[in-house]
């Protein structure tokens, strides 16, 4: 079994789920008392908040990429992000390492291909669904991505921010995604990308008015491919 690095805490709930789907699904596969070989660094993801406020991304980019060294040296041959907007800085951790990065896009675009779609909502926070980063990517592998307006934008954020990472979830906010979705069905969204880590713990996708893809639950698989590999 190969050994998993993963940078983790943005925020510390969804990185709970990665480390219960990784493990589980390492059982399920290799049976008996089986778990995956995993070194985690988790990160005080206020320091990384109050950098992506601040707009300094290279500081955060240098913090990534220093975590990412310390998981290698300890023996990680992969690293996973477990967070999809800190990909932004994706580039900087790469540049760091040799050991490959398990890139949340990618693995999440090509879940969607295999459904046949090619055309899906976006929801994430506001740098996932306004930046280049995350959109131009799927792009890249075939997916075109609508995002939700500005002030839905806005509010899907605070969310994010204010309640999810904090381990809150409410019936409003529950409401509000599904108002969102209903809105990016109207304008010929397929499916919904969760593109933020923490949105499968407020919903389920059977919740959803559409095939939902959940970046959690995708990439978390797509490190098990890796471990297993
Ligand atoms: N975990 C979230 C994501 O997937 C948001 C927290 C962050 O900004 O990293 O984007």
């Amino acid at each position: 079994m190969k050994t998993l690095g993963m940078i983790g805490g943005m925020s510390p709930e969804s990185t709970v789920s990665y480390y219960h789907i990784i493990n589980r699904e390492v059982n399920r596969r290799l049976g008996a008392n089986h778990s995956a070989e995993m070194l985690l660094y988790s990160i005080d993801f206020e320091t990384i908040a109050a950098m992506q406020r601040a707009g300094d991304w290279r500081q955060a980019g240098e913090v990534l990429a220093a975590a990412a060294v310390k998981l290698a040296a300890m023996g990680a041959q992969a690293v996973v992000l477990a967070t999809n907007t800190m990909h932004k800085v994706a580039s900087a951790i790469e540049q760091a390492v040799d050991i490959p990065l398990i890139h949340v896009v990618d693995v999440t675009a090509e879940a969607v291909k295999r459904q046949g779609l090619n055309k899906v909502g976006l929801l994430g926070t506001r740098f996932t669904m306004n930046d280049d980063f995350y959109t131009e990517r799927a792009r890249a592998s075939g997916i075109e991505t609508i995002v939700p307006t500005e002030r839905e934008q806005a509010e899907i954020h605070r969310i994010i921010f204010e309640e999810l990472c904090l381990n809150r979830f409410t019936e409003s906010a529950k409401a509000y995604y599904l108002g969102v979705m209903e809105r990016l069905a109207e304008q010929g969204a397929q499916g919904i990308v969760f593109g933020c880590t923490e949105i499968g713990l407020l919903l389920s996708p059977q919740e959803c008015p559409l095939p939902v893809f959940d970046s959690a639950q995708i990439h978390a698989l797509a490190a098990v491919e890796f471990v297993l590999s």
